[in-house]
């Protein structure tokens, strides 16, 4: 089908071109909702860092959620697609700069995601033995990055910062056993290292009450179900006027609040572990030993004010812990050459167009911040390709000077890019299921990017003789 405007240059023979950098959720779900419209013909690439794609999915999930993950066999089929190439292990900005993008695609759709963490801004924050849930979920998720850090898991006691469901997944991750483990994807350098792990009691805390916790009632509940840890709950920090209780109107918040009256109610099972989920309480301080690391968890009760914001109240404990980990949110991490909103952490846009740019949009979390489900970024993908493709209608997308697929694949290989493809990529996972397997787990993740590597050229090599 051709479109209904004069000025529109793209065609069957001369798509429209795109870029997608990242490929993440939002990344495919760009690419999906670009190839599923009948209007435009299009070629996408869908450019990633690492060797293997889907972001989040695969390094923010936590592993024993493995029915999340089931959404990637919809990812692939779009990844599967004539018109889509995944173009792993490439790096935007140097492998492919900002001015070739432009050179040889009509538009670029940023999908990048939220790299970095929000910190605390309290003393301490810097001790060894305090760090950021994203690099903890980095690292138990065998994300490349994080996969080789060697990180302290001699403490007893440790504080989880915050009360959304990524605090909900660290807290459970360090609580669970080896048995319950068994059957996640978790990275083996991290199963093992968790089996070891001295972790008695881990403290989860809410700066304001149970009522405003972020957390969801499904991942809440897993708690009362561990088979090594009790949950603990103390009532008068839960506790609701009826007059409060009454004025909740959302069946998440309802929900959360039953299920942690019935925690508060339970009695200790005696269990080698011990999960304390408490409010209205704010760290202040976190406390260091001589050699500079974590001895303590300086802890402010509160109130809430009229406005429902945390006001401290003066009266302070130590949590006796060696190990803090900060889960107060995600924040997004400019690129060069693309407009940031420091402030918010995301790149300015109107409804996905990135503001003062024509041809450049964004989607997902670097579009509007790290908050939502996966499904989220559908709806969200789906409004930034309908403002891509209005472009389109109005002839504001100049065509870029070099299209066509052999133009990148001439530039990448003279930059001396290994690109990773999705028939790669499919036979590392292959090659993780099977590793995976011979110990009767889903996968066992190749954690190094070298290594993974290596994996895809003994592949090809044997594809190439036959034998693959
Ligand atoms: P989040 O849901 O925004 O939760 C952040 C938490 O940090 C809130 O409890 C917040 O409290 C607290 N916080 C912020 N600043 C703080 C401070 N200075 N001191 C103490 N507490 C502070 O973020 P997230 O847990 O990182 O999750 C990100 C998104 O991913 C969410 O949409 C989440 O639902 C989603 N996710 C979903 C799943 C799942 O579906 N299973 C799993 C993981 C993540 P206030 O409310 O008081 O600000």
């Amino acid at each position: 089908m051709t479109l209904p405007s004069p000025q529109a240059p793209f065609s069957a023979e001369r798509p429209l071109r795109v870029l997608v950098i990242g490929s993440g959720p939002s990344g495919i779900f760009c690419a999906e909702a670009l190839i599923k419209q009948a209007e435009v013909p299009v070629d996408l690439d869908v450019l990633d860092r690492l060797p293997t794609p889907y972001g989040l999915v695969r390094y923010g999930v936590a592993p024993d959620h493995l029915k999340i993950k089931s959404v990637t066999a919809g990812f692939e089929r779009t990844l599967s697609d004539p018109r889509v190439r995944f173009l792993g292990n490439v790096e935007f900005g140097s492998e492919l700069s900002y001015d070739e993008a432009r050179t040889h695609y009509d538009a670029l759709i940023y999908t990048f995601g939220a790299a970095a963490d929000r910190r605390l801004g309290i003393p301490g924050e810097d001790l060894t033995g305090s760090l950021s849930a994203t690099e903890f979920v980095a690292w138990y998720n065998g994300h490349p990055d994080a996969a080789a850090r060697e990180l302290l898991l001699h403490a007893a006691g440790v504080a989880v910062v915050g009360v959304g469901n990524v605090a909900l997944d660290v807290s459970r991750i360090l609580s669970k056993t080896r048995a319950e483990l068994h059957d996640s994807d978790i990275a083996p350098h991290a199963l093992d290292a968790l089996e070891h792990s001295p972790v008695q009691d881990v403290w989860v805390l809410g700066r304001r009450g149970a009522a405003q916790a972020k957390f969801t009632t499904k991942e809440l509940r897993e708690f009362g179900e561990l088979e090594g840890a009790d949950v603990l709950v103390q009532p008068q920090e839960i506790a609701l006027s009826e007059a409060e209780e009454a004025a909740i109107s959302d069946n998440i918040v309802k929900k959360n609040v039953e299920v942690l009256q019935g925690f508060a109610g339970r009695a200790p099972g005696g269990k080698p572990r011990r999960v304390h989920l408490r409010f209205l309480v704010s760290p202040t301080e976190i406390l260091g030993d001589e050699q500079g690391r974590v001895a303590g968890l300086k802890i402010e009760r509160n109130r809430l004010d009229e406005a429902g914001n945390a006001r401290g109240t003066g009266e302070f404990e130590v949590l006796p812990v060696q190990m803090v980990l900060r889960s107060v949110g995600y924040r997004g991490v400019a690129i060069a050459g693309v407009p940031f909103d420091e402030r918010r952490g995301v790149i300015p846009n109107e409804g996905g167009r990135v503001s003062g740019r024509s041809g450049e949009y964004t989607a997902g979390w670097i579009k509007r911040g790290p908050s939502g489900v996966i499904g989220t970024n559908k709806a969200d993908a789906a409004e930034s390709v309908r403002t891509l493709l209005e472009d389109v209608r109005a002839g504001n997308l100049t065509p870029a000077p070099q299209s066509g697929r052999a133009a990148v694949d001439a530039l990448l290989s003279a930059k001396g890019a290994e690109v990773v493809t999705l028939e790669d990529w499919m036979a590392l996972d292959a090659f993780e299921r099977e590793q995976g397997a011979a110990t009767g787990r889903p996968r066992a993740k190749v954690t190094q990017k070298g290594h993974m590597l290596e994996v895809i050229r003994r592949v090809r090599g044997a594809r190439q003789t036959g034998n693959g």
